[in-house]
């Protein structure tokens, strides 16, 4: 079976927001710089998702039955439909999350869509020859698990829907995805444009509320749950999803030190340092939330950081000159509101930031950077989510270490120093997912990425991450 493009691929973005958007009875969707009107997206009940998952279960055997080459196929031609309209799901991302065309924003974002599609597919899945001797012979494969339940958050909507379907869909399973309820179009737009080319059926989406996401925990036709969010979803999830002993994949919340040796050079790690705490204006899961800085350069630290942190032009997404937007949704303000709030009460100094404008329209919080601020300040020890870094000085690098391994999360972290071996010696100490060394948060589809303790389990990209959305069959003998 050949790969045949079955409908127009919408690229545009007036057609792509046409092809996704619901009546003014659906959800209505405003831009969280303006409180414009961007659209309306459907409100799907937990009695549609019962239909896409049956549509889905008897979608699946005719995709699962593909040559492993043929669902590649398909996957590459979807990566090129997702270039095809990427400027259209950049515009959409941006009017609809907040974070800007520009810097590692939204072109960034649809960019990283059809390159994870790309890369899931060059993966070596062929059979493994596990033992080979006059005793034994044994083999393994991977093979699909039927329906893959997606359920996703508001902060990277296109790009990590991506992470989950596309291993998914290459081991042959189908996919039912629950975008957040606060980014649906996002999601609603890119699965239209990977069905414009997959078969019909095996790609779905249902867009509704936490329900939609409960009924999926615990349906009994879904055999795995991918999970991005928050720790206290995550937990729900893991409960609910006992009964019917499903495989899971949990991403699931962090507050991610950085660790600052003495011997770093303050101004050519500033730029890391910045992007690393406030892309997509802080809303990442593994973004540096918490920075440790030595004593000797704490102050060049901080003056670097502020000097570029100030220039770094916040606003509208879609105005070309922006790299930083607002916050996704009131909530997410309110907490970042909160926490610099219980810093500056507590004497903590303000480096930069931290006066939001109340009047002005659009939730933007100025990047804010918090100086001489107590280690067990909420600002360090609650996971922000948002433009807020407090930098704390230290003297001890043991104390350092044992301040970065203090909380129950364990997502991301980094070392920087001029000196790679020590900071490797300094990262093997760390209880964290990933060490990144003079950068945080560079993410590669080819490197396996995911938490440990309370930041969830299991992991995405890489072989490992694709061997993740299969069941292995042994045969011995
Ligand atoms: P959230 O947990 O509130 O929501 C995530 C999704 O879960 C939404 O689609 C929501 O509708 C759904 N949901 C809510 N209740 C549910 C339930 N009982 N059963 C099933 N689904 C349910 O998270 P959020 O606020 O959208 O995202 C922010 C959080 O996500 C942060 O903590 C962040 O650190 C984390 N996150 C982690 C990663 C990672 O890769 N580890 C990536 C991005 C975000």
């Amino acid at each position: 079976m050949t790969a045949e493009t079955t409908t127009h691929t919408p690229t545009t973005y007036e057609d792509l927001l046409a092809s996704v958007s619901a009546g003014a009875e659906g959800r209505e969707i405003l831009d969280p710089a303006t409180g414009e009107l961007v659209g309306y997206a459907p409100e799907h009940s937990v009695e549609d998702l019962h239909t896409a998952v049956e549509v889905a279960a008897d979608k699946q055997k005719a995709w699962a039955a593909l040559s492993d080459a043929e669902r590649c196929d398909y996957l590459q031609r979807a990566a090129d439909a997702v270039d095809a309209a990427g400027e259209a799901l950049a515009e959409l991302i941006s009017r609809e999350q907040g974070k800007p065309l520009s810097g590692p924003g939204s072109r960034f974002e649809a960019g990283a869509c059809s390159t994870w599609l790309r890369v899931t597919c060059s993966y070596d899945l062929s059979e493994e020859v596990v033992v080979d001797d006059e005793q034994a012979h044994a083999v393994i494969n991977y093979r699909p698990i039927g329906v893959v339940g997606a359920i996703g958050p508001w902060n990277w909507p296109a790009m990590i829907t991506i992470w989950q379907l596309a291993p998914a869909l290459r081991m042959g399973n189908a996919v039912v995805v629950k975008p957040s309820e606060y980014t649906p179009l996002t999601v609603l737009a890119l699965v239209e444009i990977l069905n414009s080319v997959l078969p019909e059926g095996v790609l779905q989406v249902v867009s509704g509320g936490r329900e939609v996401g409960a009924a999926i925990s615990t349906h009994e036709k879904i055999g795995k749950i991918m999970f991005t969010g928050s720790t206290a979803t995550g937990r729900k999830i893991a409960e609910s999803a006992a009964a019917t002993v499903k495989r899971l994949t949990l991403e699931l919340g962090g507050n991610d030190a950085g660790i600052v040796l003495e011997d770093a050079d303050p101004a050519a790690i500033a730029e890391g340092l910045f992007w690393g705490a406030f892309i997509n204006t802080g809303q990442t899961c593994a973004a540096l939330k918490r920075l440790y800085v030595h004593d000797s350069i704490y102050d060049a630290v901080c003056e670097s950081l502020t000097a570029l942190a100030g220039q770094m032009p916040m606003g509208h997404g879609v105005d070309e000159q922006n790299v930083l937007g607002p916050l996704q949704n009131k909530m997410q303000f309110d907490i970042v509101d909160e926490l610099v709030k219980k810093a500056t009460d507590s004497g903590a100094r303000v480096l930069l930031g931290g006066d939001p404008d109340y009047e002005a329209p659009g939730f933007f919080y100025p990047a804010t950077l918090i100086a001489d601020i107590d280690p067990d300040n909420a600002l360090v020890v609650e996971e922000q989510f948002g433009p807020a870094l407090p930098i704390i000085r230290y003297t001890d690098l043991d104390w350092a270490v044992e301040q970065a391994n203090k909380l129950e999360v364990g997502l991301g972290a980094s070392v920087w120093s001029s000196d790679r071996d020590r900071a490797v010696e300094v990262a093997r100490r760390i209880e964290a997912g990933t060490v990144w060394i003079n950068n945080h948060g560079g993410l590669d589809p080819r490197v396996p990425f995911g938490g440990i303790k309370q930041s969830g389990y299991g992991v995405e990209f890489g072989v490992e991450g694709l061997k993740a959305l299969g069941v292995p069959q042994v045969i011995n003998g």
